[in-house]
């Protein structure tokens, strides 16, 4: 008998595994796919000689995540590396492109009349440093490890994203940061939208939003071979449907999201529990497309070709779009996110080359085809796209869920994260990861910090393992 199954191999699965098993724990990975990595996984699955990335491509808190700081000798070890463009983010509004630049100074002097505002809302958390990640990454930080960055972030960033862009004059710097602010996937005038800003803004300052240099699949493989340094199997192709298919184990770490695991745990646990599991709101879904281009993106600002994530959406067309896809309906122009990994890493194409995915925040579920809603959206920003495209691939939110059973109708942030499910999620704030059987915990984007590549969801869980198994920490 194992001390530990984990079942579902995503990032927070493998670092639940690679934690208890540094901790001198026996441990299993059970993945339904087949191979593991959950949202880590890129391929040539467009046209032969183009990388891209499935899911998760841009991974900003990664890069401050505690839980990959852990593992970051290892992970160089086994050969992986990040690959960062030259911008963060440009966002493509109602004027002229703006950019998200590491420098502070750099993105604040573009933002002329909002210059002094952009540097007094971001200097105290970048002064706070790259620690403040692990107060913002963790449970409600009730001690925090720095106090006044966790306090100027809760003030500026416990509230909508209006009450935020309110103190700024300028379209320049309330777009850019509803572009980061819609990363939320809440309405632009529910709280803590502008946390969603602060953090992303407060990422491109302190370190870069890099990509996985060959693709995020780099990523997943790099743990799975640490967790083979270890002896930890990961059998894949195992879909976990009922409690009584689970091998015996002292303690069982589930990377699956609140509605999958209480389909899967329907019976064995009190039915007021999965209630309010199944209460949590997913959120809109997306619908994405990858595309293998003959050459870069021919962006009317040659300078958009040198950020790793481009927003596009005026303040009024993102507000609408957001608040549309709540009640169901599919927004004509869409808040739209596109990645462009070759500015990064050119040796995911061939010479000239590029590989580009983007997706358009949709309802729920929506089983429409945006592809040409897509492609005029970027045909816009940039004449002549469409000549370039080699091969496209689309995958609406159906085929998301498709492939991964915790991405329920498109949905990819584990549940939306309004104020009462930013800690409380999904059901208690006191300890989030734990359930009503004590030898079973949750581990996926669906506890706290919520959704993203950073593995800390795992990270509290594995902690809350060995509590339970009377190990130290
Ligand atoms: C299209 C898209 C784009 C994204 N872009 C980004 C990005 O650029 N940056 C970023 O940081 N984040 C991004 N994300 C979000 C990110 O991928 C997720 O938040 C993250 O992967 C969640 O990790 P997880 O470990 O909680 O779960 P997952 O990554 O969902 O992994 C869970 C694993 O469990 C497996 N599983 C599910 N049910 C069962 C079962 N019953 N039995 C066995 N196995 C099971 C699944 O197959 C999967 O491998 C994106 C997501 C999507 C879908």
């Amino acid at each position: 008998m194992k001390d530990v199954l984990v079942v579902g191999a995503g990032p927070n699965g493998l670092v639940a595994a690679l934690e208890l098993a540094r901790s001198g724990l026996e441990v299993e990975v059970l993945e339904a796919a087949p191979a593991p990595g959950g949202g880590l996984a890129s391929g040539e699955f467009v046209r032969p000689g183009f990388v891209h990335d499935r899911c998760a491509s841009v991974m900003p808190l990664a890069v401050l995540s505690p839980a990959f700081a852990r593992l970051e000798a290892g992970l160089r070890r086994q050969g992986f590396a990040w690959a960062a463009a030259p911008r963060a983010a440009a966002h493509l509004g109602t004027g002229p492109p703006v950019f998200l630049d590491r420098s502070l100074e750099a993105t604040a002097a573009a933002l002329a009349g909002d210059a002094g505002r952009w540097r007094r809302l971001f200097e105290p958390l970048v002064h706070a440093g790259p620690a403040l990640f692990e107060d913002l990454l963790g449970p409600l930080p009730l001690r925090p490890r720095r106090p006044l960055g966790c306090a100027w972030m809760a003030w500026k960033g416990l509230r909508s994203f209006h009450g935020l862009a309110r103190s700024f004059r300028g379209r320049p710097a309330r777009e850019l940061l509803a572009g980061l602010a819609a990363h939320a996937f809440l309405p632009l005038e529910r709280a803590p939208s502008a946390s969603f800003a602060l953090v992303l803004g407060l990422s491109a300052h302190l370190r870069d939003w890099p990509f996985a240099r060959g693709g995020s699949g780099r990523l997943a493989r790099a743990l799975a071979a640490l967790l083979e340094e270890r002896d930890v199997t990961i059998r894949c192709g195992v879909r976990l449907r009922r409690p009584s298919e689970l091998p015996p184990a002292r303690a069982v770490v589930f990377d699956l999201t609140a509605w999958n695991f209480a389909r899967f745990a329907e019976g064995a646990l009190p039915e007021a529990w999965l209630r309010r599991l199944r209460a949590l709101p997913p959120g809109p879904g997306v619908f994405q497309v990858h595309w293998a281009l003959d050459g870069p993106v021919p962006w009317r600002d040659p300078r958009v070709g040198e950020a790793s994530t481009v927003h596009f959406g005026t303040l009024e067309e993102i507000a609408a779009a957001e608040a549309a896809c709540w009640r169901g309906r599919m927004p004509e122009r869409p808040f739209l996110l596109l990645t462009q990994p070759t500015a990064a890493d050119p040796g995911r194409a061939p010479a000239g080359g590029a590989a580009v995915s983007a997706y358009a925040h949709v309802p729920l579920g929506w089983a429409g085809d945006a592809t040409a809603l897509l492609e005029a959206r970027i045909e816009e920003q940039a004449p002549g796209f469409r000549e370039r495209i080699l091969a496209r691939r689309p995958a609406g939110p159906r085929d998301l869920e498709a492939r991964n059973p915790n991405l329920r109708g498109g949905s990819l942030t584990g549940g939306a994260p309004f104020l009462r499910h930013l800690f409380a999620r999904p059901v208690s704030w006191r300890r989030p990861w734990d359930t009503p059987r004590p030898d079973w915990f949750l581990a996926s984007a669906s506890t706290p910090p919520g959704g993203g590549i950073h593995g800390m969801a795992g990270w509290h869980a594995a902690r809350r393992v060995r509590a339970f198994l009377g190990l130290r920490a």
